[in-house]
């Protein structure tokens, strides 16, 4: 599909050229904040799987560049992001970087250290695997994203903060949404409309870190086992029995971001040029500067030079 093709029948991906997001991601973020708020207050943030970046910048615009531009606020006071992912990314104002791997135990160490050993307010998780089009096995890896997401969260999270992660809807949705219960008293799963309806991508939104009792990060794998065992906890059981039949356990599930604002399963027509000249396709922000498919590239390019040739 060419770039202008791309921007008819994908309006949040020609917005984000227009608006300088380096993915449409970024939209998905805005419109759960929509519903959300969940910018309120913040001052320590953690991007989990940030690159390209569109999810810091928006922490970078929404918390970051206003509290520096106000007068009254010194440098000590201006919020602190710090984004990780696998793959290195280009700079954003006000965003701390890091390298690494979330499913890595040190990742959170590395985390505190940039807080100076204080708690984020804030984590959030647009993780994603290499999707392979099989939806059981990328709901099973996506699932076990989030849950290392939500391993570094044991650790970095404060006492009442927020977490939002995606996730993959299918048949263990309603595992995950257990699991996820077990640490937030609110989880809800959102689908901003900026995700197309065709993905089975949803967001799981989770407020009021609250871990249960005497709890030790170092029993998290053992305790989110039981959840989904017949045995599970018994304050939370979702063993098979209460997610069948009468004792169905429904998941509030809500669709976010302006509904009479931009379908993103629709085409909208190019807008013409000022001048009347025909329409002329952005290039991206800030394309990835070292992909994982970066290799294959140069391999398809270097052999289309030898086929020519
Ligand atoms: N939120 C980003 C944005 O708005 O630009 C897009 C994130 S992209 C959909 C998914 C990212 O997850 C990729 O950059 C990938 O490198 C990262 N990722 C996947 N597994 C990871 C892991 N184990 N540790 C860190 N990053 C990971």
């Amino acid at each position: 599909m060419g770039k202008a093709s791309r921007d008819k029948r994908d309006i949040y991906y020609r917005k984000a050229k227009e608006e300088g997001w380096r993915a449409r991601s970024a939209f998905k973020l805005l419109q759960i904040d929509e519903e959300f708020n969940i910018f309120e207050g913040v001052k320590r943030v953690v991007d989990l799987c940030a690159a390209p970046g569109s999810w810091s910048q928006v922490l970078s615009r929404q918390l970051y560049l206003p509290a520096k531009s106000s007068a009254e606020s010194k440098e000590g006071d201006l919020p602190l992001i710090v984004a990780i992912d696998l793959q290195p990314m280009a700079p954003i104002e006000g965003v701390i970087q890091v390298q690494g791997d979330i499913t890595n135990a040190r990742t959170a160490e590395v985390v505190i250290r940039h807080f100076d050993g204080c708690k984020a307010d804030l984590v959030v998780c647009d993780g994603a695997p290499d999707v392979t089009g099989l939806h059981d096995m990328d709901e099973f890896v996506q699932s076990q994203l989030i849950l290392a997401g939500l391993t570094i969260v044991t650790h970095i999270l404060k006492e009442g903060g927020k977490f939002i992660a995606k996730i993959f809807r299918g048949k263990d949705t309603s595992l995950l949404y257990c699991q996820l219960k077990l640490f937030f008293p609110t989880v809800t799963f959102a689908k901003p409309k900026s995700s197309r309806n065709s993905s089975i991508e949803a967001f799981a939104v989770c407020e009021n870190y609250s871990p249960p009792e005497g709890f030790n990060p170092r029993d998290l794998h053992r305790l989110l086992e039981k959840v989904g065992s017949p045995s599970g906890g018994s304050d939370l059981d979702c063993s098979s029995g209460w997610l069948e039949g009468p004792n169905k356990v429904y998941i509030p599930f809500l669709a976010c971001g302006d509904l009479t604002g931009y379908d993103s399963d629709r085409s909208y027509p190019l807008p013409k040029e000022a001048d009347g000249s025909s329409y002329q396709s952005l290039d991206p922000i800030q394309p990835p500067i070292a992909p994982p498919y970066k290799r294959a590239l140069e391999l398809k390019k270097a052999s289309a030079q030898s086929f020519n040739s």
